[in-house]
């Protein structure tokens, strides 16, 4: 296992690509012009512009702005609508009922109260916990099947309602470094299809869990043809700012009435306390892909820190150390409740994805990490 020389990154991440040493996500952050907000505003109103010149919409509505009830969408609802004067339908893909947290709906709410139109498509409950069981047995991921459901209905609820121009936040290829997302230039989403949980596995698997035909549909990511015959375009709103990072996000949400999670990050592990708001089984992939990847999601945070020079690469080892991995029993059980097994049954499919070379599994205790953080690894 290789560290990148900037961050906490490895090369065990998935489409990871590492140039004399160096992250892509380090390579972009090195080569961003951060005195030229203007300048890439002024570039993607071009692209709208374009767009919607494209595709006449059918409504009275401009885009659609993907949201779920966590820190991202209450900026950027707000910023599609009175930063790009446009009129934006607000659509979330929520979590069933015994999945989604008592925050998470509460922030639905007052993303609402501040005169948002949203559509919520919630999948059925049954459906959706029989296929997270079935994610976690067979790719060691318990969320999978919820993010392709989060995924797929905002383009799918656009080519129903005749709106072409799609918003998300983050461009994954910018923010963690996942380079099979990379588009054409760093607003284009047309390649989100590529992500990883949704090419990963086909989608024949889905088939398997036994349940009717018409209930998957929710999961299924439109296909190429029906985003040409629509002229559907998929825009991040990231690279336009230039304060766009976790920290900035959720200050700026908090400041809007978004409620957050103080004090738990013993819990969770996540350091932000702003993450994943609107749910809790996330923090489980988080712990599982630390055991995968080496890395977790504080390595993930203090990897942006480091590169705004907010935080040196020894500070953000001690943070790692004491979060990466992180992830409360009380969690597990409820996600165990969820889907129908026991415990000893989640860490025996557990221990089937742990990376056996950088870590030791353990009878009855949580696996041992062989590796220094930010030392390379040669086993
Ligand atoms: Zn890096």
């Amino acid at each position: 296992m290789r560290y990148c020389k900037q961050c906490l990154s490895t090369d065990l991440r998935p489409n990871a690509h590492f140039e004399n040493g160096v992250c892509i996500a380090c390579m972009y952050s090195d080569k961003i012009v951060f005195d030229k907000p203007a300048v890439k505003l002024h570039l993607l109103q071009e692209k709208i512009v374009k767009s919607r010149q494209k595709q006449r919409n059918k409504g009275a509505y401009d885009c659609i702005v993907g949201v779920s009830g966590g820190k991202d969408s209450t900026r950027q609802a707000h910023w599609v609508r009175d930063r790009l004067g446009l009129r934006p339908l607000l659509i979330c893909c929520a979590y069933p009922p015994k999945q989604m947290s008592e925050i998470g709906a509460q922030n639905l709410s007052n993303l609402i109260e501040m005169g948002f139109d949203l559509i919520m498509a919630t999948p059925a409950p049954q459906t959706a916990a029989k296929l997270a069981l079935e994610s976690f047995v067979k790719f060691g991921n318990v969320c999978k099947s919820t993010e392709m459901s989060l995924f797929s209905t905002v383009p799918r609820l656009a080519i129903e309602l005749g709106v072409n121009t799609i918003f998300w936040g983050e461009n994954p290829a910018l923010q963690v470094g996942d380079s099979a997302v990379e588009g054409i230039d760093e607003f284009d989403g047309n390649s989100l299809r590529k992500l990883n949980t949704l090419t990963e596995g086909g989608s024949d698997w889905l088939n398997q869990v036994g349940s009717h035909d018409y209930l998957l549909e929710h999961y299924l990511y439109p296909d190429e043809i029906e985003f040409e015959k629509q002229k559907i375009n998929i825009f991040y709103l990231g690279p336009a700012w230039d304060d766009w990072s976790n920290q900035d996000n959720s200050t700026y949400a908090a400041l809007q009435g978004l409620s957050l999670r103080p004090g738990e990050e013993n819990i969770t592990g996540d350091i932000s306390n702003a993450s994943m708001l609107d749910e809790e089984f996330t923090n489980i992939n988080m712990m599982l892909k630390y055991y995968k990847f080496g890395f977790g999601r504080a390595t993930d945070s203090v990897n942006e820190l480091i590169r705004i020079n907010k935080l040196s690469r020894d500070e953000a080892i001690e943070i790692v150390n004491k979060y990466d991995g992180v992830c409360d029993d009380s969690i597990i059980k409820n996600f165990c409740r969820y889907v129908g097994i026991s415990v000893e049954e989640f860490w025996r499919i557990a221990n089937k994805w742990i990376n056996k070379d950088i870590f030791d599994i353990k009878i009855a205790e949580r696996p041992g990490r062989k590796f220094v953080t930010g030392v390379d690894y040669v086993g």
